[in-house]
């Protein structure tokens, strides 16, 4: 295999970036990731050294979304950035400005590093976190790639973040039509880990195994795999037509009980205890008085939000595989680690 040009990842030892890179080095690409620390190098290094053919393969700079540093080295030579990395909230905050600050600067100076490069595409994971409003509970609506959520408005400080960075890289894009942007804005993402980083998206699969939940809020989940956003990012990236879009890629609508239930089928003839058992709404409004997770829940119990992937599909031609797989794969992954116990 003769190795295509290199590509950019920013955030490369991010959860989804991580599936991003392993996809287009098994595809022939050469990567180049951005790491804010050098720490991560040898780890990742190692975790891909099955997917490359050879060292030159993949190749790492140092650059910090919160920093110019870096970004014009990273951007040197190549056509096409995947702009993945932005913060993802795991505990409390101390000020909004957490997330939404290194995710707008940082995606103002990767548009302005690729711009200055001659880059040709950037494709960039935004978030249907961008799309629609936490705050609207109407079950029957389907949001779609032509909504946007306000962060002017009371929606969370990482609704806030992903809107404004997208946004950010739209206006770069509107000022500078010799560059092109496409957005993933996937859903809720679960798939194997690679390691014990990995995003807060698959605490749900880890609960859930290791019966860190007493019982099942009546919840749901709009899930895609995280191997299926990788592949949007590249057909984002190769196919004409995505220029100038948005797709949102998201696989259905699971809820707690049905993801417990798939687990169950799977992992109870291997010892593993999943809860099975759905919590009554006010048992959780209970619990929410002395649980921070638990309130961050309770206004969205029995809502369900609905996204459309006609774009994803139609423009970009993406197939998900099925939600059990994704399910199942998550689940194993977190066991061959070690990060679940019987
Ligand atoms: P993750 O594993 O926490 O990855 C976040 C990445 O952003 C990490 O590489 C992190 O670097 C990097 N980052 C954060 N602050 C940075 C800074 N100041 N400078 C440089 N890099 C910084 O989370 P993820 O789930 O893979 O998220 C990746 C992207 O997907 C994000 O844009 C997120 O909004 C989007 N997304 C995620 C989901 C989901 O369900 N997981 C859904 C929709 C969209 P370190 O490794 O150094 O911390």
């Amino acid at each position: 295999m003769t190795i295509q040009s290199r590509i950019l990842v920013t955030g490369a030892s991010g959860y989804i970036a991580m599936h991003v890179v392993q996809h287009l080095l098994q595809q022939g690409y050469a990567v180049r990731g951005t790491l804010r620390s050098t720490k991560h190098e040898a780890r990742l290094r190692s975790i891909f050294a099955k997917d490359i053919k050879d060292d030159r393969q993949l190749d790492f700079v140092t650059a910090d979304l919160m920093q110019d540093a870096g970004w014009d080295e990273a951007m040197q030579g190549l056509e096409y950035v995947m702009h993945v990395a932005s913060p993802v909230p795991s505990g409390k905050l101390n000020s909004e400005d957490d997330l939404i600050q290194p995710a707008l600067q940082g995606t103002r100076r990767v548009m302005q590093a690729a711009h200055k490069a001659g880059i040709k595409r950037v494709v960039m994971t935004s978030s249907v976190a961008a799309m629609h409003d936490p705050r609207m509970t109407d079950n029957q609506r389907i949001w779609t790639e032509s909504d946007w959520a306000d962060p002017t408005q009371d929606i969370g400080a990482y609704p806030k973040s992903k809107a404004l960075a997208e946004r950010a890289a739209w206006d770069f894009v509107a000022d500078h039509p010799d560059m092109e942007l496409a957005t993933i804005n996937p859903v809720y993402v679960i798939g194997p880990v690679f390691d014990e980083r990995f995003s807060t998206s698959i605490e749900i699969i880890r609960k859930l195994l290791r019966r860190d939940m007493p019982g099942l809020p009546r919840l749901s989940w709009s899930i895609v795999d995280t191997r299926d956003v990788a592949a949007a990012h590249l057909l984002a990236m190769t196919t004409p037509e995505a220029a100038g879009k948005r797709f949102c890629v998201d696989n259905g609508l699971l809820t707690t009980k049905e993801i417990a239930i798939i687990l169950d089928n799977h992992f109870a003839e291997k010892g593993y205890r999943i809860p099975t058992m759905q919590l009554p709404d006010f048992a959780v409004r209970l619990f929410a008085l002395f649980d921070q997770q638990a309130r961050l829940v309770v206004d969205q119990l029995g809502h369900e939000t609905h996204f459309s992937n006609e774009q994803a599909k139609r423009v970009l031609g993406w197939q998900p595989r099925p939600l059990e797989t994704t399910l199942i794969d998550a689940g194993q992954s977190l066991i061959d680690l070690g990060l679940v116990k019987r």
